[in-house]
């Protein structure tokens, strides 16, 4: 009898692909991990570093540069090649040249038999997942961009320092786009239960007078905030991507925001967005529909909107 070992290909060992794979070897969430990379000496060059990672870590994590070839036996396979916005730059003006860069990875890995679970990372996310979904051909389960699973980390962070909690017992969501039109539906979030706007109400003289809409904002500008202070961000986006491959690896039904096809949630299909996703071996196994107000449906639209007419100028 063999055991299956569980298996990991980030392609794309830059700043962010090398920090997910930092993460995955100290956490020990695999057996195994593929490094790809266009720049093959780099790839290796991560290797190397990984490897002497392993001595004082509890998990032999083995860790290994190579081509699509080896991609067929993955388990997931991690999209972070790409190009990051440049100064001056949104993430939608990187959309052409990250479909042209993503288009040049998924054939071939197609092609070595792959039938795991791709995480999409290089932005536009929303898009790029898409449009990864239509040229694999996989089941939507299949296919997951990280979408809001970052912004709903940093949503968190914001509410759990006004209220000064930890931000693991604040209960929020980031939706829609991984983007300046994020929306945040506030009638649903809780501090570990209890109603964020009861919350407010009775911690007047600690929150004082809270402006949601700005909190939003702060959200959706926090990666701009990084950046103008250290060139990009990969630290928070790599956590996410270790907790995500995580859950499914370890088949956990946690639910975690992240861009999937809707089909009808929300009143939306056809494209993919942030939304909350119960995450299994599957992959993404079921859209989890809270309750949001009119006005709340309505922002979550508008962004949903920006992703679907960004997204028709790559799809065929
Ligand atoms: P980076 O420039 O440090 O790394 C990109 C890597 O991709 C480089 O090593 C490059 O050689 C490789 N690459 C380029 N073209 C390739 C190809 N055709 N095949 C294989 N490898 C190729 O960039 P980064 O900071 O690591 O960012 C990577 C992507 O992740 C960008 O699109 C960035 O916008 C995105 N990102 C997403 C989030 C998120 O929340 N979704 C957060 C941060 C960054």
């Amino acid at each position: 009898m063999i055991i299956k070992k569980s298996k990991i290909a980030i392609i794309g060992c830059g700043l962010v692909g090398s920090s997910t794979a930092f993460c995955l070897v100290t956490q020990g969430v695999c057996d195994e991990i593929l490094m790809i990379d266009i720049n093959q000496e780099k790839a290796y060059g991560e290797v190397l570093d990984l490897r002497d990672t392993i001595k004082y870590l509890d998990r032999n994590v083995k860790v290994k540069s190579g081509t699509y070839e080896d991609c067929g036996d993955a388990d997931i396979i991690i999209i972070t090649a790409g190009a990051p916005p440049k100064p001056g730059q949104t993430r939608l003006d990187t959309l052409e040249i990250s479909a042209k860069i993503t288009e040049s990875i998924v054939g071939p890995v197609m092609k070595s038999g792959f039938d795991g679970i791709f995480l999409v990372v290089s932005n536009p996310v929303d898009m790029i997942a898409h449009f990864v979904y239509q040229k694999s051909g996989l089941p939507k389960q299949q296919v997951i961009g990280s979408g809001t699973a970052l912004d709903t980390a940093r949503l968190q962070n914001l509410i759990a320092e006004l209220v000064d909690v930890d931000p693991r017992s604040v209960y929020a969501y980031s939706m829609g786009e991984h983007g300046d039109s994020l929306m945040v539906p506030w009638s649903s979030v809780t501090i570990a239960g209890k109603s964020f706007y009861d919350v407010i109400a009775d911690n007047k003289e600690l929150v004082g007078d809270v402006d949601l809409d700005e909190l939003v904002i702060k959200t959706a500008r926090e990666g701009w905030e990084i950046y103008q202070r250290k060139g990009t961000t990969y630290y928070g986006i790599a956590s996410a991507c270790a907790g995500i491959c995580k859950t499914i690896l370890y088949d956990e039904n946690k639910i975690i925001p992240v861009s999937t096809l809707l089909e009808g949630e929300y009143g939306e299909s056809d494209v993919f967005a942030g939304v909350p996703v119960i995450l299994n071996r599957h992959g993404a196994a079921d859209v989890l529909e809270i309750h949001m107000t009119e006005d709340e449906l309505v922002r979550f639209k508008a962004s949903v909107k920006i992703i679907r007419e960004a997204t028709a100028k790559i799809l065929i």
